[in-house]
């Protein structure tokens, strides 16, 4: 069964203006390595559907996702938060982004992929409930997750975060809640400034210091977050695949390297190997040095169609 490989061009025409770093030559610079890396023609390329209504309200208020719908502006941009706005094509673009992480869940648990990697935005794990936060509109991961749960009637599904930032967004949706664990390493003190405390019993998070290395982190994946989450026993896995802990990256101060990437990525899917038939479904998150997350991407991605 092969890769699979989602995104959509809506999700380009959405930006926020020329200055941010979450902008849409991140899906083009991913495209291009795919190219240059000549890993493109391995991957099953799917063109993301938007999320039905009734997945996103899973995750989030139903006056929430009515406000979004209701006030995506004709022209210019709708400040949602301090580092987040709505431009014409926003509301299109979080559709499509949730809609990937949904259609990846519904093929890889139907068995037409072995897993699946979507290249989306606006990202998602800082999104909360009722609010937009930190460049994310729809907490797309959290989404998936909620569909593989309810719609497909699994038990417990592992939420993997390796993006620099904490996910508060997504450790809000699940705190307490035991069909999902949630394993994230961040940068802290740094934005947004949350999880040094676990909340619940079904969050791993593990604070770092700045300057933390691939060493590191992989010792924290080996011996903290594995012994959890052999023992939740998952019947999928779903990634919040930040790449801003990049050594490049100046949106955070860790020093991860592409085969950093390729190394958490092929423990999850030895992970995934040993519970769910190899199920696992990854979505971007943050990584704003272009050529960094191009790279990281395609290490990602070798290693999830084990190339
Ligand atoms: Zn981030």
């Amino acid at each position: 069964m092969p890769t699979g490989f989602l995104t959509h061009s809506l999700c380009a025409a959405h930006e926020m203006g020329s200055w941010h770093p979450e902008c849409p030559a991140r899906l083009s610079a991913i495209h291009d390595q795919l190219i240059v890396s000549g890993l493109a023609p391995f991957l099953e390329h799917i063109d993301a559907p938007p999320a039905p209504l009734e997945a996103l309200i899973r995750a989030h208020a139903p006056e929430y996702v009515e406000y979004l719908q209701d006030r995506a502006p004709k022209r210019g941009y709708l400040p949602l938060d301090p580092d987040t706005s709505m431009n014409p094509s926003t509301w299109q673009a979080a559709l499509h982004a949730a809609g990937a992480v949904v259609e990846a869940t519904n093929r890889v648990i139907d068995g037409s992929l072995a897993n699946a990697f979507c290249a989306v935005r606006p990202p998602g794990h800082h999104a909360r409930p009722a609010a937009a936060m930190g460049f994310c509109v729809l907490n797309n991961v959290a989404i998936g997750a909620l569909n593989a749960l309810e719609v497909h009637g699994l038990e417990r599904v592992a939420i993997i975060d390796f993006d620099v930032h904490h996910g508060n967004g997504t450790e809000e949706i699940f705190e307490g809640d035991e069909r999902v664990l949630m394993a994230s390493f961040f940068q802290h003190p740094f934005y947004p400034y949350s999880g040094t405390v676990n909340p619940a019993k079904n969050m791993v998070n593990v604070p770092l210091p700045a300057g933390t290395k691939g060493e590191k982190v992989r010792a924290v994946l080996d011996e903290i977050w594995m012994p959890r989450l052999e023992q939740f026993a998952p019947q999928m896995i779903l990634v919040s695949a930040g790449f801003d802990a990049h050594r490049e990256d100046d949106l955070g101060q860790m020093g991860l390297v592409e085969a950093d990437y390729a190394y958490m990525t092929e423990r999850l899917l030895d992970l995934a190997a040993r519970h769910c038939g190899g199920r696992l479904v990854s979505t971007l998150e943050g990584g704003y040095n272009l050529s960094a997350l191009g790279r990281s991407v395609v290490a990602h991605l070798r290693a999830l169609a084990r190339l």
